[in-house]
């Protein structure tokens, strides 16, 4: 399986010409070594030589970044399935894990969805996993094999994910341990309280593999209410006395939308002292956190798909555009601004969280950009128009919303 290729630039230096940069100016972005070199008025007069990619004159932004993906869980790339499963989370895994013998291979459905993903712009993913005992560390095999097709076209980071809970599913703890031992980025946990019914056993599971492997904890909390919230308090005294600050998120955190206004400053206030951020998918069957509550004390807020097209969701085509706008949609934003700070939860601080270098359109940053047909990100948020090129290091590996990373083009 292999998904990368050569380099599209002979010499190693090749132009993005006539790209509109989110201030309004029209230039040429010079790159080189898979950096953005220089970024000057067109016509550049550096580029003698070099390989030319035009850019129409379209909006030029950072690669969007999935901060929140199942790719391992994905249907993408096959006849349509009417949703198959009841209207609780244990029916959607016990209905997931029936049904998985007879899909295809985790790593063709999970390139389907990664080639669909950077087609719209995306460059970097965290992707959740499912680790349970019946699938063992298989799935986790997969997206490792996945990740290192996509090398060169997307970054991919891994999170070992017990969806079918850790206390309930006995042995899932010592697989969890084993996929960090054999290269997992970061490790997930799931509603302690609701799948577990034991907040402090799962906890203390998940923070010992932590501190062991030296790796932050993304933790899946659907749990409403005060179960939601004392999980989110637990979490942010963990997070200090383990010294895990900064690398502890909390996905979803659906009680933070709905907590009274005591409560949500109260642990919002918690969890800008313990560093934990939000990702959040802006789902409209749960409340929504406020993003902008949350972002003024401090809080990174960040976004992903979730499920796309899988047996958990029907919805989705794995655009982060499409996500920003969700999300804003749902917050109630229409200024431009607005739009851009949910711009900003499909990008920037999706890369902050990730802890990806470089990350940004600026000289010395890597040359991870696409090109949308807009005037302002904010009508990129508000109307995903077409995509133009999407650039992995400066190579083309995207073209008018369809991948071509794999050619080298
Ligand atoms: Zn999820």
């Amino acid at each position: 399986m292999t998904a990368s290729s050569s380099s599209s630039s002979p010499d190693g230096t090749s132009v993005l010409a006539n790209v509109r940069l989110p201030d309004g100016d029209i230039a040429d972005i010079i790159m080189r070594d898979g950096l953005i070199a220089d970024i000057t008025a067109m016509p550049s007069d550096n580029d003698n030589g070099a390989t030319r990619i035009e850019g129409y004159g379209m909006l030029v932004l950072p690669g969007l970044v999935d901060g929140h993906m199942h790719l391992d869980k994905a249907l993408s790339g096959l006849p349509w399935m009417p949703h198959p499963a009841g209207p609780t989370r244990l029916s959607r895994i016990e209905t997931e894990k029936a049904l998985r013998a007879s899909l295809p291979p985790v790593t063709e459905r999970a390139s389907n969805l990664v080639r669909q993903c950077v087609s719209h712009g995306t460059t970097a993913i965290r992707s959740h996993v499912d680790i349970d005992p019946d699938n063992k560390l298989s799935h986790f095999h997969a997206l490792v094999e996945v990740r290192e097709a996509f090398a060169d076209i997307v970054d991919l980071q891994i999170v070992a994910f017990p969806q079918s809970g850790v206390l309930r599913a006995p042995g899932t703890s010592d697989l969890l341990d084993a996929a960090l031992g054999e290269g997992a980025d970061v490790l997930g946990g799931l509603d302690p309280i609701a799948i577990d019914n034991d907040l402090d056993g799962q906890l203390d599971i998940l923070f010992a593999i932590a501190e062991r492997h030296d790796t932050g904890i993304d933790i899946h909390l659907h749990d409403a209410g005060a179960d939601g919230l004392k999980e989110i308090n637990a979490l942010c005294e963990r997070t200090a006395a383990c010294d895990l600050t900064g690398r502890v998120t909390v996905s979803h955190g659906f009680c933070l939308g709905a907590a009274s206004p005591d409560a949500f400053a109260r642990t919002a206030d918690a969890m800008a002292e313990a560093g934990i951020s939000l990702a959040t998918h802006g789902g409209a069957s749960s409340p929504l956190p406020p993003v902008m509550a949350l972002r003024e004390r401090g809080i990174e807020v960040f976004t992903g798909n979730d499920n796309v097209r899988d047996t958990w969701s029907p919805f989705g085509n794995g655009d982060m555009l499409e996500r920003a706008m969700l999300l804003a949609w749902r917050s109630g934003y229409r200024t431009d601004d607005d739009l851009q700070v949910a711009l900003d939860c499909s990008s920037g601080a999706g890369a902050r969280i990730l802890g990806l270098e470089g990350y940004g359109l600026a000289v010395g940053n890597r040359a991870d950009l696409f090109t949308v047909d807009a005037e302002t990100p904010g009508e990129a948020v508000a109307q995903r128009p077409r995509r133009g090129i999407v650039l992995k290091g400066g190579r083309v590996v995207a073209r008018e919303g369809e991948f071509s990373g794999e050619s080298g083009d």
